[in-house]
């Protein structure tokens, strides 16, 4: 890239010019040129264009991807349909641009106000979204895969949810995420997308970034080696921190099936009507379940021993905290929070 003629300046020249953005004397003839040369649809791929004022502009289509764009002002711009894959948009000022079906994957945005812009269908695919200002920023339909959040400026944005954050996966499940590179900052991101989404009523979509940020905190204790690895670990395959339902159903049956092949093994359980009856495998599963709801017919007990009492007894504690556990995840899930 050649560097600006100016004396002693060391930036480099912009697209098109001999000087930097800072050095170009009339800046307005190089407005107009550069829009000329949009018109007969010259690619600006890879161009230089830092700190140049493109405000207004109308850049529709117009490709540039690959185009350093930092600190560029390109408020009120016209970016319909453009390419802007891997474009670097370092600080840009995008207040208020039209962004409608650009891509943008690839972008670095970081620290790049998009205040007001519109970005339905917009694809933002692995872009940079550190410290960038979303405020009243509408995502209608926006593809926001493995996009970097931190310290993003979300609270007024419009129209973001979940849907936003779809991977291209299989068939048969879709996989929703931002990009997870670093757990600490990955952890922030989704505490924040959970903020927006409860404060917007979309508590599905709240239950999801909730789950995710307790998944990147157990990453991050993973790696760590800390102890608390264990308990989240814990709770993950219990209940989904409390966000999947599903999970508990899931661990209850496990918990009754594995009671019952313990009582089978110790032989453990015995008719309380007559000692001589012969217990089958329905009977200990039965007896499991029975247990395990502290229902207790006793119809079937455990024989006198303290170890076989002692074990009918855990299975009656663990029984009462899963169903507990049961009834407040579905609460926390299906009731407006
Ligand atoms: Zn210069």
């Amino acid at each position: 890239m050649q560097s600006c003629k100016f004396q002693n300046c060391k930036n480099h020249a912009v697209f098109n010019s001999e000087f930097c953005w800072n050095h170009i004397k009339d800046t307005d003839a190089y407005r107009k040129k550069l829009e000329a040369m949009v018109k007969e649809n010259t690619s600006l791929k890879g161009a230089n264009l830092a700190r140049v004022n493109l405000s207004t502009l109308d850049l529709a289509r117009v490709d540039l991807s690959e185009a350093n764009l930092s600190r560029a002002n390109l408020s009120d711009s016209n970016l319909f349909d453009a390419n802007l894959r891997n474009a670097e948009l370092l600080g840009a000022d995008l207040t208020n641009s039209d962004l409608t079906s650009s891509s943008l994957c690839g972008s670095d945005l970081t620290r790049a106000c998009l205040r007001g812009a519109r970005l339905w269908h917009a694809d933002l695919e692995n872009s940079n979204l550190i410290e960038a200002n979303l405020d009243y920023c509408d995502l209608w339909n926006a593809r926001l895969p493995n996009t970097r959040f931190w310290r993003t400026n979300l609270s007024h944005a419009i129209s973001l949810s979940k849907k936003n954050f779809r991977c291209k996966a299989s068939k048969f499940s879709d996989t929703y995420k931002i990009n997870e590179k670093g757990a600490l900052s990955s952890e922030d991101a989704y505490r924040d997308l959970k903020k927006y989404f409860l404060a917007n009523g979309r508590y599905n979509d709240a239950s999801w970034a909730a789950f995710k940020e307790k998944t990147m905190e157990r990453m991050l204790l993973k790696k760590k080696k800390s102890i608390a690895y264990i308990p989240s670990a814990i709770m993950n395959f219990l209940c989904g921190y409390g966000e999947k339902p599903q999970r508990i159903i899931f661990s209850s049956f496990l918990m009754i099936v594995f009671y019952a092949a313990m009582y089978a093994v110790l032989n453990a359980i015995t008719y309380a009507q007559s000692a001589a009856y012969i217990m089958s495998k329905s009977d200990y599963i039965y007896y499991s379940v029975i247990t395990f709801t502290t229902v207790g017919y006793g119809d079937f007990i455990p024989k006198s021993s303290i170890l076989f009492r002692s074990l009918a007894a855990s299975e009656a504690f663990i029984g009462t905290f899963m169903i507990g556990l049961f009834i407040f995840t579905l609460a926390r899930k299906y009731s407006a929070r």
